[in-house]
C-alpha cells in the first residue's frame, strides 16, 4: 500500500508525518492503483499519439487508440479514457475520409 499526499496528490514514504513535494503536514491517504505511474505515462502517450494521429492518418490511430484501451483496460489505468477518445476521433475521421473519397470518385464523373 502506497501513502499519498491529501493536498498535491504526490506519493509520501509510509511513515511519514509530512509531504517532502509540498510541506504539507499531513499523514497522507492510503490509495491504490490511481496514482500517475511510469505505466500510466507510456499508455498515455500511446492514447494521446493514437488521438493525433486520428487527424491525420486514422488507420494508424484507430489501431494505437485499440491498443490504448486494451492495455489501459488491463491495467485499470488513467489510459482509457484518451483511448475511448481516440477510438471515437478515429472512427468519425475515418468515415470522413471514406465519405470525401466516395464523393471525389462520383463528382468526378
Ligand atoms: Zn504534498
Amino acid at each position: 500500500m502506497k501513502k499519498f499526499c491529501t493536498i498535491c496528490g504526490k506519493p509520501m514514504d509510509s511513515d511519514a508525518t509530512f509531504c517532502i513535494e509540498c510541506g504539507n503536514a499531513n499523514k497522507g491517504e492510503y490509495k491504490s492503483g490511481i496514482h500517475i505511474n511510469d505505466d500510466d505515462i507510456e499508455i498515455n502517450r500511446l492514447a494521446i499519439t493514437g488521438v493525433v494521429l486520428s487527424f491525420m492518418v486514422p488507420f494508424i490511430g484507430l489501431g494505437l487508440s485499440i491498443g490504448g484501451l486494451v492495455y489501459a483496460k488491463k491495467h485499470d489505468d488513467a489510459g482509457k479514457k484518451a483511448a475511448i477518445t481516440g477510438i471515437i476521433l478515429s472512427s468519425v475521421f475515418m468515415t470522413l475520409w471514406f465519405v470525401l473519397k466516395v464523393l471525389a470518385i462520383i463528382l468526378q464523373k
